[in-house]
């Protein structure tokens, strides 16, 4: 007879003792930062950014982890494409600082050589993201959309004050199968004005100690669910 009351592996004692094991080794947080990143504009709620820069995140071991994930796929990209022939400028060219100083970014990569590829150009920024499966698809399908503005708001602010208007080769990885979807982001000067516009809106908001608004009036929406900040936001 079938024993419906079997507990699975992941709700048995030793993996919940487990697992808070490990949440207990997570560090504090030292994530916040006294500038706006160029990472974090592209955000559809303006008070998530705000977050993003004021406000320590809490988030889990667990997606700590992912942020690891996407640091060591990173670098085993940039080995394979240093082997493939790419050449990459020192690190010392891949920052900028704007607004005096309260607005920044850091780009993964600028490409000054390599070889042959349809529609690229050198020197080309390179950015790139280690994703899910489904979000690797709905790339691959759709590109930078959607969900994933946040991206091509971060790669043409990149090409804006780095000063390298050639279209970005853009490199996703899928987390699960280790495949890589490379494509061009051309320079949209537009989208980078008006985001830039927005950076320096949301700096003069915070110096004056406004508090920008919520991008919903739900704080069940499922990006709520996912954002750092909730508890902050919505007490
Ligand atoms: S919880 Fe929701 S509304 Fe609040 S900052 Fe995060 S995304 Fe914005």
């Amino acid at each position: 007879m079938l024993d419906f009351s079997r507990l699975i592996l992941a709700d048995k004692p030793i993996n919940l003792d487990f697992n808070r094991l490990i949440e207990r080794t997570t560090p504090p947080s030292e994530n916040t930062r006294h500038y706006l990143g160029a990472s974090m504009i592209g955000s559809e709620c303006l008070r998530r950014t705000q977050y993003d820069w004021w406000v320590d995140p809490e988030f889990p071991t667990r997606t700590l982890d992912i942020f690891e994930r996407g640091h060591f796929h990173e670098a085993l990209v940039r080995r394979r494409m240093i082997a493939a022939g790419f050449e990459f400028a020192s690190n010392n060219r891949l920052h900028f600082t704007s607004a005096s100083g309260l607005f920044r970014g850091h780009a993964d990569g600028l490409l000054l050589r390599g070889p042959e590829l349809p529609g690229l150009a050198y020197p080309a920024l390179w950015e790139h993201k280690c994703v899910n499966a489904k979000s690797w698809r709905a790339i691959e399908r759709d590109g930078l959309v959607g969900l994933y503005t946040v991206y091509l708001v971060q790669t043409v602010i990149y090409q804006a004050y780095l000063d390298v208007m050639n279209p970005a080769l853009f490199v996703c990885t899928n987390a699960d199968t280790c495949e890589r979807l490379a494509f061009l982001v051309p320079f949209d000067a537009a989208l980078a004005q008006s985001f830039s516009d927005r950076a320096l809106a949301i700096i003069q908001s915070t110096m004056a100690d406004e508090l920008l608004p919520r991008f919903t009036n739900d704080p069940d929406d499922w990006r709520c669910k996912m954002c750092a900040h909730r508890k902050q936001c919505w007490g």
